[in-house]
């Protein structure tokens, strides 16, 4: 087989918002083409109409826009192909529905050659079949067995067969699993699997009632047609390996299937169990990247509105289930298409940590540099209400960056870094608002407004103690005093670092107003 130039694709169907499992193996076929210096192809599986969601499919858009991981190829959220292959190369067009002039061709060339048939049996006599062999303890399959019992073109006359095609739309087109066959198959991941076919049915193709193929057809034709050469995708498809092994050996194409690797899924924090899409709302941890409003007006938390940084999202994914092989933890998006491999993806399931996820984004906040983390926290300033110097609110986030793991806990974390307290705490004034305590905060003040603008918090610590001390009052009783002042309460930053942060000025402006307002 000739060296083909790596195309790779990521193929939702839109029946919903992007599970972050979905997002994972997005990202590992991105990560895959890029480092192959390939195409990264979004394909857009939506041919079955009972399952689809509106909205849906510029949700998933949208989410791998936000992490980053944009297709080469494929639709944007107004059905355009995001960039047009080679003319010579038709692959498109991208949304499997503006393809269901395809896909019959191909399954009717299946009937020719004797791997397929018409079925022209009716829901009702396939549920009949269903009742009468669970009467028997027995669950009904569509196999080499009951498809000869049953209403086909291979038990039906070729006249009677002509005439039902053309006289009724009921019937579809199913695949004629071999007998008593051994499938050899190879995956990338799990390495060698055989199966035999006697443990696998005969599947809808093709349905006359829409005129539109399954899942299988669509896919393996289109896998074809778009020239993939690896297919990364979730475990749960491993089932559909040998039928799509045998589809490409049907039509003929085995000498350019793709390679098959199978992703193990994300199992919940415990461990036990898959994680599902309602794990968010009982774990109490998003599930989904992007917040998603459903059609019917339901809300389910995402990772950005909660406040993730995208790349904090995505190098969190990537090691759910592979690692580099060192002791690297920290790793940007190129960077990981860099070091990048299948041979590294874990066989078995990777447990989701949400304790992770914070402890990525919070590494993330503390490498952003302090300008860009004042412009993302101006919103949530504006949300109170308020409108700050850009080089104040820069500095006030140098001072509590390390306390903070989302941008909106600088304001929880400091509230009173970007706007003075208008009361104060009744219990901790009944504690320390105390005359013993507030006498010496007059000379303090003094003291304070005495520095300079351009002492640093070491400096200011120091001088504070020293004076306190130095006129052998009691330190942790004044301090708690002029932190009631400043904060409002009796718990927060370092004096020095609020002192640092405010300024002189407004310190003492505080101070005056802390008497004023709680008296002598
Ligand atoms: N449409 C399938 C899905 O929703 C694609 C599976 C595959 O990648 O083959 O996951």
């Amino acid at each position: 087989m000739t060296e083909r130039k790596t195309r790779v694709r990521f193929a939702p169907s839109p029946t919903g918002p992007l599970h972050i499992g979905g997002v994972r193996t997005a990202l590992y076929n991105y990560l895959y083409a890029k480092q192959h210096g390939g195409t990264f192809v979004l394909r857009i599986e939506d041919t079955d109409s009972h399952r689809f969601v509106p909205g849906a499919e510029q949700y998933i858009i949208e989410a791998l826009r936000w992490c980053g991981i944009n297709p080469d190829e494929g639709v944007d959220e107004n059905g355009k192909v995001v960039e047009t292959a080679s003319p010579k190369h038709p692959y498109g067009p991208y949304r499997q529905s503006q393809r269901r002039g395809i896909y019959r061709e191909y399954a009717e060339r299946l009937v020719a050659s004797g791997n397929a048939y018409y079925a022209f049996d009716t829901p009702e006599e396939l549920a009949a079949k269903r009742e009468e062999a669970e009467s028997q303890g027995q669950t009904f399959t569509y196999n080499q067995v009951s498809r000869m019992q049953l209403r086909n073109s291979l038990t039906l006359s070729k006249e009677e067969c002509e005439r039902l095609l053309a006289g009724t739309t009921g019937w579809t087109i199913r695949f004629k699993m071999p007998e008593n066959t051994v499938v050899e198959m190879d995956d990338l991941i799990r390495g060698h699997i055989s199966v035999n076919t006697d443990t696998l049915d005969d599947k809808v193709l093709w349905k006359r009632a829409d005129e539109l193929p399954t899942y299988h057809l669509a896919n393996i034709v289109d896998d074809h047609l778009m020239e993939i050469t690896e297919v990364i995708r979730g475990e749960e498809w491993l089932p559909s390996l040998p039928l799509h092994y045998l589809l490409y050996r049907a039509f003929g194409w085995q000498d350019s299937q793709p390679r098959f690797a199978h992703l193990s899924l994300l199992l919940k924090p415990s461990g036990q169990g898959k994680l599902s899409k309602r794990d968010g709302d009982k774990l109490g941890f998003p599930v989904f990247p992007l917040e998603w409003v459903s059609p019917e007006g339901e809300v389910t938390r995402g990772y950005r509105e909660d406040g993730y940084f995208p790349g904090a999202f995505v190098n969190m994914l990537a090691f759910l289930g592979w690692n580099p092989g060192d002791e690297r933890e920290i790793l940007s998006l190129p960077e990981l298409v860099e070091a990048f491999s299948l041979e590294r993806v874990i066989k078995s399931g990777a447990r989701f940590n949400p304790e992770k996820a914070k402890w990525y984004n919070k590494e993330y906040l503390r490498m952003s540099p302090d300008s860009e983390l004042a412009e993302a926290f101006m919103p949530v300033l504006k949300a109170q209400g308020l409108e700050l110097d850009p080089a104040y609110v820069t500095k006030a986030i140098s001072v509590i960056k390390d306390r903070a793991t989302f941008v909106a806990d600088f304001w929880t974390a400091a509230p009173y870094l970007f706007q003075a307290p208008s009361s104060f705490n009744e219990k901790d004034c009944a504690k320390f608002w105390k005359e013993e305590n507030y006498a010496h905060l007059p000379e303090v003040r003094e003291h304070i407004a005495s520095y300079s603008g351009a002492m640093e918090v070491g400096a200011i610590a120091e001088s504070l103690e020293g004076y306190i001390k130095g006129n052998e009052w009691p330190l942790g009783k004044v301090m708690n005093c002029l932190r009631l002042a400043l904060t409002g309460a009796a718990s927060g930053l370092g004096i020095a670092e609020i002192i640092y942060t405010i300024g002189i000025g407004e310190t003492v402006r505080r101070i005056d107003y802390a008497f004023k307002t709680l008296g002598k």
